[in-house]
């Protein structure tokens, strides 16, 4: 059997040893003589579950106690249209801060719900980097302020967190556990599971108490944050295995030194590809330097032939998925916190050998 190194965007990565005890315990979960999947979302062997995960989760993230901890189903999409049926009730306004495609699509989502304010774009610069805060235009009234701290389909990053005096949600799909954030500075944080939290299947939001209230009136049950507030994310039958996984990842972070070592571990991988990259004419990335994103790193070669070459020439160096975005195309590794550094190395490694081939030797 061998593993080999996948750089994809989502499903991503999953540590070997959160594998393996998965594999281990597929027929008895726990002395249960079943596998978890098998087991009752409502018996309370599957609560206790739950509710360790939310000590987990409270004690990596250091979330304080005004903060709900929910698993939710439908994807980090789900939740494009899920804050602004919830938050819009009251007063209609929101403001978006596009910095890329994801905060561009939620953006777009909103609009069907509420009086919907760019506060800033840089699409016109193809999301190279974040518009400066100085430009960032802010509605009065707005219910909150939205924004995607990392953007995975250009490889941007911002670290700043808006403070703009309201509520701020912000969609972590991509970048959640990869560093500290202060959770107290955001009104509400989401993330789908399957890039740094697990696998596909359970989105976790992390939502203030007090932005919880009656949402519009045509919003279904499921999307209504009370209801699954109520019955502690078991409204419905709960995507129990993907919980499941989030819980054995949650507890190999916190095993392996938490979000301190995984940041600084984070940094060193994305450190070694981006100097490479720099140092070298062949490859070429193009994000303002100080907005690059350590979880996905986007490249260019000089033509797309070679492009194409470099991925069909990787994967027989088990080197897979580098294949940029379809909407931006080039090329792209995603190095979230599963990603061994020893899978970065292999990557330069390779990088080494395909500029010596087919780069101009001058
Ligand atoms: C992957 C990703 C999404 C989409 O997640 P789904 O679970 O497929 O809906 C949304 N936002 C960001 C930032 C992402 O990286």
């Amino acid at each position: 059997m061998k593993r080999m190194f996948n750089f994809a965007a989502g499903p991503a990565m999953l540590p070997e040893v959160v594998l393996k005890t998965a594999a281990a315990e597929m027929l008895d979960w726990h002395g249960s003589g079943m596998s978890v999947m098998e087991v009752s979302h409502r018996s309370p062997a599957f609560i206790e579950l739950i509710e360790q995960t939310q000590c987990l989760l409270r004690e990596l993230m250091q979330i304080p106690s005004n903060y709900q901890i929910l698993f939710l189903s439908g994807g980090a999409r789900s939740q494009f249209a899920m804050v602004p049926m919830n938050l819009l009730a009251e007063n209609n306004k929101a403001d978006y801060l596009i910095t890329g495609s994801w905060s561009k699509l939620a953006c777009e989502e909103a609009k069907k719900y509420g009086e919907i304010a760019i506060s800033a774009s840089v699409e016109h610069e193809n999301f190279t980097t974040v518009p400066s805060q100085t430009t960032w235009k802010t509605t009065k009234q707005a219910r909150y302020f939205y924004y995607t701290p990392n953007e995975t389909i250009h490889g941007v990053e911002m670290s700043l967190v808006p403070e703009v005096g309201v509520p701020v949600v912000a969609d972590m799909t991509s970048c959640i556990l990869s560093r500290e954030f202060s959770v107290e500075k955001f009104g509400i944080i989401f993330a789908a599971a399957q890039k740094n939290l697990g696998q596909a299947g359970v989105t976790l939001v992390i939502i203030r108490d007090d932005l919880i209230s009656k949402p519009l009136p045509f919003t279904p049950s499921m999307f209504d944050y009370r209801c699954h507030r109520d019955s502690h994310s078991l409204y419905n039958t709960a995507p129990t295995y993907a919980i499941y996984m989030m819980n054995l990842v949650l507890q190999n972070l916190k095993n392996t030194g938490g979000i301190a070592a995984v940041s600084d571990a984070n940094r060193e991988k994305a450190t070694l590809l981006y100097h490479f990259i720099d140092q070298s004419d062949f490859y070429h990335n193009k994000v303002d330097p100080q907005y690059r994103s350590m979880m996905n790193v986007t490249f260019r070669l000089p033509t797309v032939a070679l492009e194409k070459k470099f991925i069909a020439e990787a994967a027989t160096y088990d080197l897979l998925n580098l294949k940029g975005h379809s909407s931006v195309g080039g090329l792209r590794a995603s190095l979230y916190n599963a990603m061994p550094i020893a899978g970065v190395k292999a990557l330069l490694h390779f990088m080494k050998i395909f500029q010596e081939q087919y780069g101009n030797k001058q």
